[in-house]
């Protein structure tokens, strides 16, 4: 089964063709946003007369930060109530999407910090209007938000239905502002979502021509891309890749590859993509034998072979070393091999394996 409650507009002039379906919204909305890329993408610039014309209000909460967290959920539903809004507009990249998606369910729900990830609670969402900024995460078509509580120093998502946004806005335009980095690590992770869309055992093959395809856009294009960063055809094939990505997992969820990650970001600050790409290749060898039948038909769809994907992920910078203990690595184990998405994965690591991948990473 297939289902995806988000009405996607894609390609240049995307938000005038979805503004009649945003101004059914309410009459007043809460921007969520981080400190910069709305207005950097061009996105504000936009959005701001197209409401203002629509006689729609706004307020903004603009201090959503890479991996957001719980305390600014908390103080974005405080925001969404002060300021009596109707409806969220989530601007930028995974981290004010996904602020933006937990703020919904806060407010909706008059939650509490500590009630965020309980299900029981997540009774009704306020909608929300997702537009992206980066070609990564797709998160503007997925039931997800991934948080960070300071508190207990981990990083971990949620999924609901409830907060599939109503309305995704995605326009590459938006996109060619994107620094070197974010450029390569948001396509790393949208690569990355691609094929978890096949290792999980939640896999569907309704979803593998998209699939196939989004990988494919991406190995054509991210190059070319990195060295034309304003070339907008570069930016449409990443931004597809991405939506494609977000809509296998928004099937398939995530697997083991992003359960691997959250400990690196929360505690060495290392991006969201680029952990992902630091462990692609040691994944899928660990997944070889266990998925021989999916890569079978993905290696031929790209018309390569394995050996070949790995030498053409080699162009990228990616494959980062880090000072890091035996011990350091160890105490993760607990967490990683309890995480939902780690249960998924196609072949579930003992703690000796998840030690040796983890130590794929270690400098020395
Ligand atoms: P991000 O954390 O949203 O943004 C990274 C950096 O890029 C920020 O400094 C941001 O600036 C900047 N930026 C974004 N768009 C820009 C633009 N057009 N021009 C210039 N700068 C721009 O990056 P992300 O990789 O998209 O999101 C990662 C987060 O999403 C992680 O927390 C990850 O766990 C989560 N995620 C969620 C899902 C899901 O389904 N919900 C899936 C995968 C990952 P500002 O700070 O000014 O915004
Ligand atoms: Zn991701």
């Amino acid at each position: 089964m297939l289902y995806i409650p988000t009405r996607i507009f894609f390609g240049t002039g995307a938000l005038s063709k979805a503004q009649s379906h945003i101004t059914k919204l309410g009459k007043k909305a809460l921007i969520v946003c981080g400190k910069t890329s709305a207005q950097k993408s061009g996105v504000m610039a936009d959005i701001l007369p197209l409401l203002a014309k629509n006689g729609i209000s706004h307020h903004v909460y603009a201090k959503v930060s890479e991996n957001p967290t719980t305390d600014m959920v908390m103080e974005g539903k405080e925001e969404y109530g002060t300021h009596l809004c109707d409806f969220i507009i989530g601007i930028g990249g995974g981290s004010p999407m996904d602020a933006a998606k937990a703020i919904s369910l806060a407010a909706a729900n008059n939650l509490a910090k500590h009630q965020l990830y309980d299900a029981n609670l997540q009774q009704r969402a306020v909608p929300i209007v997702a537009i992206p900024t980066t070609h990564g995460t797709g998160s503007e078509v997925t039931p997800y938000s991934v948080l960070t509580d300071l508190a207990s120093h981990k990083k971990a998502g949620f999924g609901s239905e409830l907060i599939f946004p109503r309305i995704a806005v995605i326009n590459p335009q938006y996109m060619l502002s994107q620094s070197y980095e974010v450029s390569l690590h948001t396509s790393i992770d949208a690569l990355s979502h691609l094929l978890e869309g096949i290792y999980s055992t939640q896999r569907n093959p309704l979803l593998y021509p998209m699939i196939f395809r989004g990988i494919r856009l991406i190995m054509d294009n991210l190059s070319l891309c990195l060295k034309t960063p304003r070339h907008l055809p570069y930016r449409e094939a990443l931004a597809l890749a991405a939506t494609y990505g977000g809509i296998a997992i928004a099937h398939t969820s995530t697997t083991l590859q992003h359960a691997i990650g959250y400990p690196f970001t929360t505690e060495y600050g290392i991006s969201h993509g680029l952990v992902n790409g630091m462990f692609m290749e040691a994944i899928m060898r660990f997944y070889a034998e266990a998925l021989q039948d999916e890569f079978d038909q993905l290696f031929a769809a790209l018309d390569l072979s394995m050996q070949e994907f790995f030498e053409w992920l080699e162009g990228f910078p990616i494959k980062i070393q880090l000072e890091v203990t035996d011990c350091q690595l160890k105490s993760w184990i607990p967490q990683i091999l309890a995480a939902r998405n780690t249960i998924i994965s196609p072949r579930k690591p003992t703690e000796d394996q998840l030690f040796k991948l983890l130590k794929s990473v270690q400098k020395g």
